[in-house]
């Protein structure tokens, strides 16, 4: 589609993928644009060069486009990418990692990544697998097999189930907890990603016409 260049210059919003986490902000010129396209990494037009710009050309640290998204009247791009290393050149995965306080005073504190502690299990899952941990109940979990790890996760749904009829919050969520901890071993197990599960349920929830278009129709009404 045709972008809107006649105000110049475009902003390009780069988001991790993975995470959500906003990597940086860059400017594009209609060549970086379609070299983007092109190449499916990102290009930009370097303001302080004024230049062509391949994003990673002499760190290394190149970004695969995984989607384009453009806004409501196309002169800004959102760019969600793999990221082959630290977006910033200062070293940090993403150039926003300075808050300012109330009075704009920068403040050092780690900015927490986006990263859902769902995806965090999935990783520590599959590292368990490569690489056991000692007294891990995770490995051995893994090391007993899908006997023991079924075993495990239907004792924990009864818990659930138990915590839901003693009518406690707290222990809901807790047993809750250990449910969920429990389907990742599982799922890890049989080799099945996260991403995969969200799939189908996503495949589900367009099935049901949640689609943008039947939205905008529902908003009408
Ligand atoms: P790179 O594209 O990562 O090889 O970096 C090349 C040069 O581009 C660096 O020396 C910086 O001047 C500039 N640069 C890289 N990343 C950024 C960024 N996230 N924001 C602004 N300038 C950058
Ligand atoms: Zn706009
Ligand atoms: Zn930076
Ligand atoms: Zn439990």
């Amino acid at each position: 589609m045709k972008l809107d260049f006649s105000k110049g210059l475009i902003p390009a919003i780069v988001v991790d993928d993975a995470t959500g986490d906003v990597l940086m902000l860059a400017y594009m010129n209609e060549e970086a644009y379609e070299k983007t396209l092109e190449t499916k990494e990102t290009w930009f037009y370097s303001r302080s060069r004024g230049s062509l710009w391949h994003k990673g050309e002499t760190s290394g640290n190149t970004q695969k486009v995984k989607s384009l998204q453009v806004d409501c009247d196309a002169d800004t791009l959102l760019i969600r990418v793999d990221p082959e290393g630290p977006a910033c050149h200062t070293g940090e995965r993403t150039c926003f990692y300075t808050r300012l306080d109330e009075k704009g005073e920068a403040v050092e504190a780690e900015i927490p990544s986006n990263r859902r502690i769902f995806d965090m299990l999935e990783e520590e899952m599959e590292s368990r697998k490569i690489k056991p941990v000692e007294n891990s109940y995770t490995n051995y979990l893994f090391e007993k097999g899908i006997d023991k790890i079924a075993k495990k996760f239907i004792e924990e749904a009864g818990e659930v189930i138990i915590a839901a009829k003693n009518n406690s919050k707290s222990e809901l969520i807790y047993e809750t907890a250990d449910l969920l901890f429990h389907t990742f071993v599982l799922l890890s197990n049989q080799n099945v990603k996260l991403s995969e599960v969200e799939a189908e349920l996503q495949a589900r929830s367009a099935k049901k016409g949640n689609s943008k278009g039947d939205r905008k129709k529902i908003e009408k009404w």
